[in-house]
Parts: structure tokens; C-alpha cells; sequence
């Protein structure tokens, strides 16, 4: 097969095409079970293979993609009849940065296949959770297990052949509480890298998630006979879930240099950033130090190779509060130097990927992290707090359309007065102005709150690609936030 492709390769470039690449899936299984209230409401296995092939032709991209893999020459013409016709109407022909030719392999970190383990070892360990959720104060209870498996073979026309296996494991538990008031309320415990430090089976630990259902369903019983949230301004401290997506929203996609070009305008899909704040905007304050950093191991958002085939990087995005980088593939960094008309990217920063061999790779988040900063452990910056509110969890969430502001509710808040942490309180919420949120930025956890979010299902393109990626995220303080509004 690879001989096949290599073959069908260079008889595209032969008949003029300047860059073709091939993604071949030899497989991609996926295994996704939930179990509701006690029942296993759903189970799914799905597997599927095929092969995307990219083709660059005066400028235009061609791509075509196939399930039937035994006439490959069919697909690749393909890919060069759509890239022909698409280049009669090209207003910026596409070009790509410099990249070295790569030979390589790259496995996630896994002991025990995921989707080799029996289904009744599967639903054990659901009904395992689902019991230690079933207690008082528990109005619903949802435990679900997300395994992928896939290999991926990249070809190019200028020599990189790159072989990948990935193994993604997400689990989640969930939980609905109802008030004296039949107000609903929730809390949820999902794994990240407190879990064993590699993505197979073996990270699903169950004393690590029984503890967990045990906490959650405690928090669960706080809240519902909670007083309602302060309206004020205040400190949050975030915990590193709620943290994670507060980068995920108003950092990660708002660096998307796909974005910050003006191509991607659904999902909330534009950019306050432009091309002449690299280098000199205050995204934040000097404790804000932000990477996409692709090379943490045990992560969804560590790949190896992005579909690019660009070595896997870890680069600034952030620089004690300067924007400094954005989140790239080959060919957004040439449109934004020429766009510019000055060298803002040096090559890609190996941020392009797709979801499917029948989608075309764009710019995703790899592991968008915060640096651990020098104020100690939670409870040091509880200590060194007047007046806050302590939050964990997104319940909800809303983005200005270029990432500009937001509102966020979460599933739990907890007052700080005077430097202690006080009781729990109802419906928490806060929200801001994304630039003059980051500038309040006064305390950053150190190293040992730092932990990796895993984030399964983060959405964007059309058709629409969901992508697994990470967040590496300390504990956060922000001054004089308006809260519970
Ligand atoms: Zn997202």
C-alpha cells in the first residue's frame, strides 16, 4: 500500500501539481459507553478507514478522500481535478513554509489498548461509579468511558513518510442535583493527568475516580442548600478545569492564525487579535506565560506530527503578558507574513490537524498551557486573598464573536474572606473584557498545582472537526472581576 501511494504521489506531482500529501487511516476505532441513572444507555463501537489526499496546483487546493482504497489513482485525480478548477478562481495563491523532509514514528503513550478490553470490564467499572453516585442530594447520575485508537500514515512529495498510532482515553462523571426551590444544579469530575501518567486503559483508576464521585457528590449537597452567589467585584480564583477553559476560549482560539486571517467566522470563529499585535500587545499581566506546547507527554493534544507532517514544538504564545505567537500550520504563516508584508511567523509552528482522513487539516490547539507561576499553592493564595470567590467546573458558557469578552457560569464556587476559604454558594458566575480580565491576572499557582486538562471534544471548521487537545493550567487568581451576574 504505501509503495501504492508513494507511487500514485509522484504521478500527481509529474503532472504539475507543486505539493501533494496523502493521510492514509489503515483504522480509527472508537468506543464511547454511558451509564444514566443505572442503565447503559448507550454504547457504540465504530471503525472506519480511508485515505485524504491533498493537492496544491497553482495555488489552489485540490482534496479528495475515499473509503475504497482499490483504485487509488481515482482519488488522487480527483484531488488534482478539484485543485484545477479551484485555481481558476484563487484571489491568494496558496503558499506553504519550508519544512525538513522527516522519516519517523510516533506512539501515544499507552500500556493496554482501550478498545481491546471487554466490554464487561468496560461496564463494570461504569456501574463501579455509578453506585458510589447513587446517594442522597443525587438527582441524575451519568459515568462515561471515550476511547479512540487509530493509525496514521502521512506521505508528501518532498520525502516525509511519518507512521502514527494515538490512543485517546476521556471519562467523565456527572452529576444532577435538584433544590428546595427546583432549581437544577450540577457537578462533574472528568480525568486529566492526576490520572496514571500514559492514555491507555490504565489510566482509568478507579480508586482515582471513586474519591472523586465520593467529592463530587459532597460539593453536590453544599450547593443545594447554598445561599445564591454575591453580585459584586471581586477576586476568582479558578481551579485548573475552569481555568482550562478559560484559556481554551479567550486564549487558544483567539490565536488561531486561520482566525486572526478572517476564515473562520462561525462558532463564535473571529479573532480581536491582528497581525500588528505581535510583539507588542499586553494580552496580559507579567504573570501570564502561555505555550502551545505539543510535546507534554500523556496529553491528546501531544501527537507526535501534525498533518503537515511538522515535528511536534513547543512555542510561546504569551511572554510575561506579550503576545509573542499564534497557533500554525504551513500555510496561514505565509499568507500573514506576505499580509503583513514583513516576516511575523518563522515557519509553522506544527498546529495543523484534522479530525478524519475525509477532512482537511487547519489550525487546532495542541496543548495550550499556562506557566506555573511563584505564588505557592492553593492555599497560599487563599491566604493572600481579601475578598473572592474560589471556582471550579464550566456549567455554562458564552464568547463575544472575536473572543473579546465572555460569561461564564460554574458548577461551584466557595467565598474567601479575609484569607480563608468560607462556605459554598449557588448559581456562581463571572465574566469580563478578555484583555483587561488577563491584566488582572495576580496570582499564578506553582508547580504543583499544574495539570493537565484533558479536552475532548473541542469543535470547529466546516463540516465541523472535533478535536481532542490539552490544557497544562496551574491555579489562577484575578483581581476585581464582576461576579454573579
Ligand atoms: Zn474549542
Amino acid at each position: 500500500m504505501l509503495d501504492k501511494i508513494k507511487q500514485q504521489v509522484e504521478l500527481i506531482k509529474n503532472k504539475g501539481a507543486t505539493y501533494v500529501d496523502t493521510r492514509w487511516y489503515p483504522f480509527e476505532e472508537s468506543n464511547s459507553l454511558t451509564m444514566w441513572n443505572g442503565n447503559l444507555k448507550e454504547s457504540f463501537f465504530t471503525r472506519e478507514s480511508g485515505l485524504g489526499v491533498r493537492v496544491l496546483y497553482k495555488g489552489a487546493w485540490g482534496f479528495s478522500a475515499s473509503s475504497d482504497v482499490s483504485n487509488l489513482e481515482v482519488i488522487y485525480d480527483k484531488a488534482l481535478d478539484n485543485a484545477r478548477v479551484a485555481a481558476q478562481r484563487v484571489t491568494f495563491p496558496i503558499r506553504l513554509a519550508e519544512k525538513d523532509a522527516i522519516q519517523a514514528h510516533f506512539t501515544s503513550p499507552s500500556r493496554i489498548n482501550p478498545i481491546d478490553v471487554p466490554l464487561v470490564e468496560k461496564v463494570a467499572f461504569l456501574q463501579e461509579m455509578d453506585k458510589k453516585l447513587d446517594q442522597p442530594g443525587v438527582f441524575q447520575r451519568a459515568a462515561s468511558l471515550n476511547f479512540i485508537h487509530k493509525q496514521i500514515v502521512f506521505v508528501d512529495s518532498e520525502g516525509s513518510e511519518i507512521e502514527k498510532e494515538i490512543t485517546e482515553v476521556f471519562a467523565l462523571l456527572s452529576l444532577i442535583g435538584v433544590d428546595a426551590q427546583g432549581e437544577t444544579h450540577e457537578r462533574s469530575f472528568s480525568l486529566g493527568q492526576e490520572g496514571k501518567a500514559s492514555r491507555g486503559w490504565e489510566s482509568i483508576d478507579p480508586q482515582l475516580f471513586s474519591e472523586n464521585a465520593e467529592r463530587i457528590v459532597g460539593e453536590l449537597n453544599q450547593i443545594l442548600v447554598a445561599d445564591p452567589c454575591p453580585k459584586d467585584h471581586r477576586s476568582v480564583i479558578l481551579l485548573q478545569d475552569m481555568m482550562a477553559l478559560q484559556t481554551h476560549e479567550t486564549i487558544g482560539h483567539a490565536l488561531e492564525l486561520d482566525r486572526i486571517l478572517g476564515y473562520e467566522l462561525s462558532y463564535a470563529g473571529g479573532s480581536f487579535v491582528t497581525l500588528d499585535d505581535f510583539g507588542r500587545l499586553r494580552y496580559g499581566s507579567e504573570k501570564l506565560t502561555v505555550r502551545a506546547d505539543a510535546t507534554v507527554p500523556n496529553s491528546p493534544g501531544s501527537f507526535g506530527y501534525d498533518d503537515d507532517g511538522i515535528q511536534a514544538q513547543d512555542n510561546l504564545l504569551i511572554n510575561k503578558g506579550i503576545l509573542v505567537g499564534a497557533i500554525t500550520g504551513r500555510q496561514m504563516v505565509e499568507e500573514a507574513n506576505a499580509r503583513a508584508r514583513k516576516q511575523i511567523f518563522n515557519g509553522s509552528s506544527g498546529a495543523n490537524r484534522a479530525t478524519a482522513f475525509y477532512r482537511v487539516p487547519i489550525e487546532r490547539m495542541t496543548n495550550i498551557n499556562i506557566d506555573p507561576g511563584t505564588d505557592g499553592n492553593l492555599d497560599d493564595i487563599i491566604a493572600n486573598t481579601e475578598r473572592g470567590l474560589l471556582m471550579d467546573n464550566a456549567r455554562s458558557w458564552s464568547i463575544g464573536s472575536n473572543r473579546e469578552q465572555f460569561h461564564f457560569a460554574t458548577e461551584i464556587a466557595w467565598l474567601v474572606e479575609d484569607g480563608q476559604k468560607k462556605q459554598v454558594v449557588k448559581n456562581p458566575s463571572y465574566m469580563g473584557n478578555t484583555l483587561e480580565f488577563y491584566n488582572s491576572l495576580s496570582a499564578v499557582g506553582d508547580k504543583t498545582t499544574w495539570m493537565v486538562n484533558f479536552v475532548a471534544n473541542c469543535g470547529k471548521g466546516q463540516p465541523n472537526q472535533v478535536m481532542q487537545l490539552g490544557h497544562g493550567i496551574p491555579i489562577c487568581r484575578f483581581d476585581n472581576v464582576r461576579v454573579g451576574e
